[in-house]
C-alpha cells in the first residue's frame, strides 16, 4: 500500500483524545476540501506491504494500544487496509478509521471504529457522503462534522437529527474548522468557527452533540505535520 507517514502522537479528535496513538496514514485522495490540513498526502508517499506496517506499528506501540488509519482516504485502498486493520485488531489493537464515507465502508472489519467525517457545504466536497453507509454504523463509531459557520453548523444540526445519529453511534462530533493556513499561535484565533459561538449555538438549541477541538493544535504549533 501507498503510505505516506507512520508516526506516534497524541489523538487529537474523538472520543479518544488525549491518549497516545500510532497514526498510519495513506497515501491519495479523491476530495478537495477547500480547509484540508493534509494536501501532502495527495502524492508522493512510498510503497509498504501490510506486514511492513504492521512491524512500524508494533515497534512504537508494542503489544497493543491505539492505532488510526488515516489519509488522505485510506479506503480508496482497501484492498490492503482492510486486511491491515483485521491483523491490527488481531494483534489487540483498537483500530479507528478516519474516513469521509464516500467509498462504501460495508466491509470495513467490525471491530474497527469508524471516525466518519461528513462533509458540510462550506467544505467545498458537499453530498459526497455516501447514505448507504448509515446501514454499516455501528454503536461504538462517531460521525463528525467540521464546521466553518451557521450554514454548516446548521446542516450539522439537521443531518444528525433526520438520520438519528444520537442512536445510531458512540459520538457526533462538531468540530470548528482550523484555517489551513495556521500557523504559530496555538489558540482558536486560527479557527474559522469560533468554538464559543459554536458552543452557544449548541446549547441554545439543546444539540446533544460533542464539542470537538483539535487539541494537537492547541498542543503543538498547528503548521506541524507528523504529530
Ligand atoms: S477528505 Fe480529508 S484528506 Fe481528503 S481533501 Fe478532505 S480533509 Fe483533505
Amino acid at each position: 500500500m501507498q503510505i505516506t507517514e507512520i508516526y506516534k502522537s497524541i489523538q487529537g479528535e474523538s472520543t479518544y483524545a488525549g491518549l497516545p496513538c500510532v497514526f498510519v496514514r495513506l497515501t491519495g485522495c479523491n476530495l478537495r476540501c477547500t480547509w484540508c490540513d493534509s494536501e501532502y498526502t495527495f502524492t508522493g508517499g512510498h510503497r509498504m506491504t501490510i506486514e511492513e506496517v504492521e512491524t512500524e506499528v508494533a515497534g512504537l506501540s508494542p503489544g497493543g494500544g491505539l492505532v488510526e488509519i488515516t489519509g488522505g482516504e485510506p479506503m480508496l485502498q482497501e484492498r490492503d487496509v482492510a486486511p491491515l486493520m483485521e491483523r491490527l485488531l488481531r494483534s489487540g489493537y483498537t483500530v479507528l478509521l478516519e474516513t469521509s464515507g464516500e467509498r462504501p465502508l460495508a466491509r470495513v472489519p467490525n471491530g474497527v471504529i469508524k471516525i466518519v467525517d461528513v462533509k458540510c457545504p462550506n467544505s467545498g466536497e458537499p453530498d459526497t457522503f455516501d447514505s448507504d453507509n448509515l446501514d454499516a454504523l455501528r454503536p461504538h463509531d462517531e460521525l463528525k462534522f467540521v464546521l466553518s459557520d451557521r450554514t454548516d453548523y446548521e446542516f450539522a444540526r439537521d443531518f444528525a437529527a433526520r438520520h438519528d445519529l444520537y442512536s445510531r453511534v458512540n459520538a457526533v462530533l462538531f468540530s470548528p474548522a482550523f484555517s489551513k493556513d495556521a500557523a504559530g499561535a496555538r489558540d482558536t484565533s486560527q479557527c474559522l468557527l469560533d468554538p464559543r459561538e459554536l458552543a452557544e449555538w449548541m446549547l441554545a438549541d439543546n444539540v446533544p452533540a460533542r464539542l470537538n477541538l483539535q487539541i494537537h493544535k492547541f498542543v503543538w504549533d498547528p503548521a506541524l505535520k507528523g504529530v
